[in-house]
C-alpha cells in the first residue's frame, strides 16, 4: 500500500480559539478555587488550591502553546484535528477510523505493517450501545456515599457479550497462532433510562508462541474537533492484524454512545 498524504497546517484561527477558551477556562478555575479555599473538606480545598494555582497558569501559557492543526483524512477526506498532541502520536479519523501521524505540516496514513508496544489501533464494537464504565468515583461526603448506594441498586446485570471471529494468525506478528487468549472490560449498557452493567469478552484470539497481549479493550479517541465525544472499542497492537479484523467485523464507531459531547483535554 502507497504512503498516502494530505496537508496538514497549523492554524492562527483555531489556536485563537483554543487561547480564548484557556482565557474563560482560566479566570473560571481561579474563582472557584479561591471560594472553595473556605471549604471544611480537606479534598474540597486541596483541589481548590490546585485550581488557584492551575488557572492563572492555563491564562499565562495559553498563548505559546503550540498551535493546533487540522486538514483532511488521507483515506476519506473528513476533517481531522490535531491539538497539542504529541509529535508522534496516533491520529484516527473520526469518520473512517484511519490511522495516521502528522509531521512537518503533512498527515500521513500508517503504513500497514506497523506494531504498536500496546494495543492502539482502534476497531468499532458490534454493539452501539456500549458506554465506558468510568469506574468508582471517590466519595466526598455522606451524601455521595448514599447516590453511590443508590446507583449500585439502579445498576443492573446483563450478562456478558462476546467477540469470537478473529483473522486467522498471530493477532500480532501474523505468524501461525499455536493458541488463544483473552481480554475482557465491564462496560456500562445504555438503556432508555437505566444504565445496566455488561462484561464484554474477546474470546479466542490467536497468538503465536512469542507473543501476547495484542488485543485490549478501551476508549478511542478520535482527532475529530475537540468538542467531538470519545468511543469505546477494541485495540490492537498490528495494524494490519486490525484491518483483517475489521473485514471480518465491519461495524462503525458510535460516539453518540458516550453521551453528550465531551471536550478533550490535551
Ligand atoms: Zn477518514
Ligand atoms: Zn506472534
Amino acid at each position: 500500500m502507497p504512503d498516502q498524504s494530505t496537508p496538514f497546517p497549523k492554524s492562527w484561527g483555531l489556536h485563537a480559539l483554543a487561547v480564548l477558551t484557556a482565557w474563560i477556562i482560566g479566570p473560571a478555575m481561579a474563582y472557584f478555587g479561591y471560594y472553595g479555599l473556605g471549604s471544611e473538606e480537606t479534598v474540597i480545598v486541596v483541589l481548590s488550591g490546585a485550581a488557584l494555582l492551575a488557572g492563572p497558569m492555563l491564562v499565562v501559557a495559553a498563548p505559546f502553546m503550540p498551535r493546533p492543526s487540522s486538514g483532511p483524512c488521507p483515506l476519506c477526506g473528513a476533517k481531522m484535528y490535531s491539538f497539542w498532541q504529541a509529535a508522534d502520536a496516533l491520529l484516527v479519523c473520526p469518520s473512517c477510523a484511519a490511522c495516521a501521524t502528522a509531521s512537518n505540516e503533512t498527515l500521513t496514513l500508517l503504513p500497514m505493517t506497523n506494531v504498536a508496544d500496546v494495543p492502539a489501533y482502534p476497531a468499532a464494537l458490534p454493539w452501539d450501545d456500549v458506554v465506558e464504565n468510568p469506574g468508582k468515583t471517590v466519595a466526598f461526603s455522606a451524601q455521595d456515599v448514599a447516590m453511590d448506594k443508590l446507583s449500585e441498586l439502579i445498576t443492573r446485570n446483563a450478562g456478558v457479550r462476546v467477540i469470537d471471529k478473529w483473522p486467522p494468525g498471530c493477532s500480532v506478528c501474523g505468524a501461525q497462532a499455536t493458541q488463544s487468549e483473552a481480554a475482557s472490560a465491564e462496560v456500562l449498557i445504555k438503556g432508555r433510562a437505566l444504565e445496566t452493567k455488561a462484561t464484554l469478552l474477546a474470546h479466542g484470539i490467536p497468538h503465536c508462541a512469542a507473543h501476547s497481549n495484542g488485543v485490549a479493550f478501551g476508549r478511542v479517541e478520535f482527532a475529530g474537533s475537540p468538542t467531538e465525544g470519545d468511543a469505546f472499542g477494541l485495540k490492537f497492537r498490528s495494524h494490519a492484524y486490525r484491518e483483517a479484523f475489521r473485514k471480518l467485523n465491519p461495524h462503525k464507531f458510535d460516539r453518540q454512545a458516550n453521551g453528550p459531547l465531551k471536550i478533550r483535554t490535551a
